[in-house]
């Protein structure tokens, strides 16, 4: 696939999902990092994100709950270059009914070469990081060659 050079915008879009038995791990860490995502846009599965504004008075746009289909509408946000950035902390000792939609949210997110942390570790990294307040130049799929060269 042939990538094409682009940036990720100073404001980023930043989705948050968490499974259950980590929703309490990631709802303090927005807490400890308020100031920063305050700056941000936030979008959220359901219950994730309902519990995130409940908490922590973020403003954060809610989709569907994951199993329902929430991981699946930010996986198509993300194909369609609306997300920045992906904070997925999933639970690793627990089995999902939504694993199909779990690996293709991840699946996009590395597709799309968008920034993505699934533990608390990598997310205060990336929360850290200089990018976080200026543009972060990236490389991304070159959809219309990618097109081009299917057509041809
Ligand atoms: P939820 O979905 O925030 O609605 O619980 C998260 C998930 O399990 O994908």
């Amino acid at each position: 696939m042939e990538q094409k050079h682009s940036t990720i915008p100073a404001k980023k879009h930043i989705a948050l999902v968490a499974h259950d038995g980590k929703k309490q791990t990631l709802v303090t860490w927005c807490a400890n990092h308020i100031d920063i995502l305050y700056n941000h846009r936030l979008s959220a599965t359901g219950t994730t994100g309902n519990l995130i504004e409940a908490k922590t008075g973020l403003k954060v746009i809610k989709l569907l709950s994951g199993p329902m289909g929430g991981d699946q509408q930010l996986g198509a946000q993300i194909a369609q270059q609306d997300i920045d950035m992906l904070i997925f902390f999933w639970d690793p000792l627990s089995s999902q009914p939504h694993d199909p939609d779990v690996k293709a949210l991840l699946r996009l997110a590395a597709v799309w070469n968008i920034p993505v942390a699934c533990n608390e570790a990598t997310a205060d990294m990336l929360l850290t990081s200089t990018f976080m307040d200026s543009e972060l130049p990236r490389q991304q799929p070159d959809y219309e060659a990618y097109l081009k060269n299917r057509l041809s």
